[in-house]
């Protein structure tokens, strides 16, 4: 008898063993079984087969059905999800399963037509009354011509497209397409080391970073500029190379990273590989997923990201883990997408802190992105203005290879000039100094667009009694309600919308109406302090009645479609109804390549200089330099202002120089000198309880668990900022050391300990490399 261990979705770090005659670890490895568990059966990934097992042979139940629809996970798959396990702390079987797409973990079996290009190869379909669906379903794989159009494309047309397209194919009407790939040589299925023994397109190894004329359609496409060349040769040559060393490519707002990267991903087409793209984002860069299907319009591009429904998700998966897709454009979560032929991974705007997961596993895309280059030998991009110090930091010791951009590609195009607005001398209306308002003025006049940036959204950060002192507090959380205009009242006046707004907890969502008088004294005079986006919008519009103002945050963005539609809108030309004044938070100022945009106003922003989260600065310097570089993009020059009590901070002295590099390396020393990283290495634990004492007295308990280490620092344990979620009282723990390796062995030890000892009614969580303090 064999025993299979098995990756199952529970919190335990454990895999789970199952009997299984003559199994072997070639045989089943890497695919889904049907096991029992507990009262139900449940699918879960084979990870290993032993001949042996810990547990009592006569309690070990048998695997139900081993799934072999779907190609095995591969080898680099699970070695990629052990790596998350061991590195994070987090039971295998639940990082396996989160990785999966919920489709994928039914019993149910897929049938490979779904991820198969099928074309009509029969007479044509005499349709007959009682088969309307049959005739559209025929119509459609007929319309698709040779290159046929895949099984999962048709199930929108029925439920019963699968039951009908493999009756089909045992007619032998339909067949698999000749892909493209195939027409050109390549086939699909092939293993990597063949791909790589024979350059499917007969071109010379050491190609030209230019596209290959079947893959680009090359309208469009700019002559690159001789650091884009250098950049693009680079990672062609990585490429060959099989070196999986990180390239940073530093480049400044507008100097075209994005050619780079639509280069590099051609040279990984034409060897026949898969490439792999991670944004923040997807939803904000609805521009890059359309560029990079006009690039490469004859190969698969796939899309996944959180937006997408199951079935979309699941396809889109199916086709990246067959090897049929070419290109994955992705959120975080497509970082750990099995890709077959993967050659090359690209991490747009490496810096940004949407690549951290921020529940479950807590990782880093990024980071994973860079282990899996390495794991699998292949080289890994990281683009931004503005890089990560993380990042920064290994660019400078050399062990990221590091390339630069350091003009804006368009031609005449300058980085925008810097003005600090001192608001301490300043006379100011509704929070916007008399400059920014004239600055607004002369734009509109010259009819280019403006943006105005407040990193606040909701209409005002709190409601007051200005009789008794009331505030507006969650009843679940230890915060503020946010008041907020409901549903579309776009041309309510700034000052009489209390009665029609809701107040939100930006925490919980918790949601209620708006009290007519105070609710402890009963005084009518309740108002609300403060402005975010929606009051900022209201009085932008007010003062500028012929303006289209356009407001673009978390909340006018909920709706599926709504940014695509508002992005749309600010990109517009002014007569084909374009935005002239943007408002809105960073969410405008991640990547947007706005034409006419030729003047930032950045608002409110000295919080951070003063956080107690040491990454705030550092996070705030790339803000105002992202937020900056929307400015000037074209011929026309940019001008950025931005409002201050601080102007003298250094912060500000170097984002008027648009100096990173000097910014960056002052940071470095003094993280270096507090040992703080990336000179030292954190992990949070972080533990929820229904009473502060009680989450308290864990950590505690904890931290005594690791008195004696000597190479790891332990603080105190303390309450969360929040301390109140959703009435559960939290608090965490920092662990630090100086030696990456020494914290992770004392958390090894660490988690043992927590799993075993932590009381009922305590939940914990472990964060390694944690970005929010
Ligand atoms: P980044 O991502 O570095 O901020 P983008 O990729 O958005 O910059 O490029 C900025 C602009 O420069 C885009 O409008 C792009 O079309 C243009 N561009 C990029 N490369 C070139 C080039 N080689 N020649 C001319 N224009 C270019
Ligand atoms: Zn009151
Ligand atoms: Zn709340």
């Amino acid at each position: 008898m064999a025993f299979v261990k098995v990756a199952l979705d529970v919190p335990l770090p454990a895999l789970f063993d199952y009997a299984l005659e003559d199994a072997t670890a070639a045989d089943i490895v890497g695919y889904r079984v049907v096991v029992p568990f507990g009262r139900r059966n449940v699918v879960g990934v084979a990870l290993a087969v032993s001949a042996t097992s810990g547990i009592d042979a006569a309690k070990i139940k048998p695997v139900i059905a081993v799934l072999r629809d779907v190609p095995a996970l591969n080898a680099d798959w699970c070695a990629l999800l052990q790596f998350c396990a061991d590195y994070y702390h987090h039971p295998l079987g639940a990082a396996v399963l989160a990785a999966l797409p919920a489709g994928f973990k039914t019993p149910a079996a897929l049938s490979p037509l779904l991820w198969t290009r099928l074309a009509w190869s029969g007479p044509p379909f005499a349709s007959k009354k009682s088969e309307r669906t049959r005739a559209v379903l025929a119509a459609r794989i007929a319309e698709s011509g040779e290159g046929g159009i895949y099984g999962y494309e048709l199930t929108g047309v029925t439920p019963k497209a699968i039951a009908h397209l493999t009756q089909w194919q045992t007619e032998g009407v339909i067949v698999e397409a000749r892909t493209r790939r195939e027409e050109r040589g390549g086939a699909r299925g092939e293993t990597r080391s063949e791909h790589l023994e024979a350059d499917p397109f007969g071109h010379d190894a050491t190609v030209s970073p230019a596209c290959p004329p079947f893959l680009a359609s090359s309208a469009g496409a700019p002559a690159l500029h001789p650091e884009q060349a250098a950049a693009v040769a680079a990672i062609t040559a990585a490429l060959d190379a099989r070196s999986s060393a990180p390239m940073l490519l530093h480049g400044v707002t507008g100097s075209g990273k994005t050619e780079v990267y639509l280069r590099a991903a051609a040279a990984t087409l034409t060897r026949g590989r898969q490439a792999l793209l991670l944004v923040p984002e997807i939803n904000l860069t609805p521009r890059l997923l359309q560029q990079v299907r006009e690039r490469f319009p004859a190969q698969t591009i796939v899309a996944l990201h959180s937006a997408l429904n199951e079935s979309e998700r699941l396809h889109g998966w199916l086709l990246a883990h067959t090897g049929a897709a070419d290109i994955v454009l992705g959120t975080r979560l497509a970082v750990l997408t099995p890709m077959p032929r993967l050659g090359l991974i690209v991490v747009d705007e490496e810096h940004d802190a949407s690549f951290k997961q921020q529940e479950g596993m807590r990782y880093s895309a990024r980071d994973l992105a860079v282990f899996r280059a390495h794991r699998e030998k292949l080289p890994v991009v990281l683009g931004s203005a503005t890089p990560s110090l993380e990042s920064y930091a290994h660019a400078e010791s050399g062990r990221y290879h590091k390339l630069l951009l350091r003009t804006r590609a368009v031609r005449d195009a300058a980085l925008p000039s810097i003005r600090l607005i001192d608001l301490n001398i300043t006379a100011h209306e509704h929070g916007v100094t008399l400059p920014v308002w004239a600055a607004l003025k002369a734009r509109l006049a010259a009819g280019e667009q403006s943006l105005v940036f407040l990193n606040r959204r909701g209409f005002a950060p709190v409601l007051s009694c200005a009789g008794c002192g009331w505030v507006s507090a969650c009843t679940r959380c230890t915060s503020y309600l946010v008041l907020h205009r409901q549903g579309n009242a776009a041309n309510l006046r700034s000052d009489g919308m209390l009665a029609r707004g809701r107040l939100v907890c930006h925490h919980c969502g918790l949601d209620t109406g708006v009290p007519e008088r105070c609710p402890t004294c009963g005084n009518v005079d309740v108002r609300a302090y403060g402005q975010g986006t929606q009051r900022l919008e209201s009085r932008v519009a007010e003062r500028f009645a012929d303006a289209r103002v356009l407001r673009i945050d978390r909340d006018s963005t909920a709706r599926k479609g709504a940014a695509e539609r508002l992005l749309a809108q600010a990109h517009a030309h002014p007569d084909a109804g374009g935005a002239d004044i943007l408002v809105g938070t960073q969410m405008l100022a991640k990547g947007h390549d706005f034409k006419r945009l030729t003047l930032v106003a950045a608002l409110n922003v000295d919080t951070a200089l003063f956080s107690a989260d040491f990454r705030a600065s550092e996070r705030l310097f790339a803000q105002m330099m992202q937020v900056s570089g929307r400015a000037g993009r074209t011929e026309k020059p940019g001008e950025v202002l931005i409002q201050t009590r601080n102007p003298g901070h250094p912060l500000f002295q170097a984002l008027l120089d648009h100096d990173y590099d000097r910014f960056a390396r002052a940071l470095l020393k003094e993280r270096q000198s507090a040992g703080l990283p990336p000179s030292g290495f954190q992990a949070m634990l972080r533990a929820e309880a229904k009473t502060l004492t009680a989450a308290l007295d864990f950590l505690r308990t904890a931290a005594a668990e690791g008195e004696d280490e000597t190479h790891v620092t332990i603080y105190d344990a303390v309450p969360m900022t929040i301390t109140r979620l959703m009435n559960v009282e939290r608090a965490q723990l920092m662990v630090e050391s100086r030696s990456r390796r020494a914290l992770q062995a004392f958390l090894a030890r660490w988690t043992a300990w927590l799993y075993g000892n932590a009381p009922r009614g305590v939940r914990w969580h472990l964060e390694v490399d944690p970005l929010d303090i």
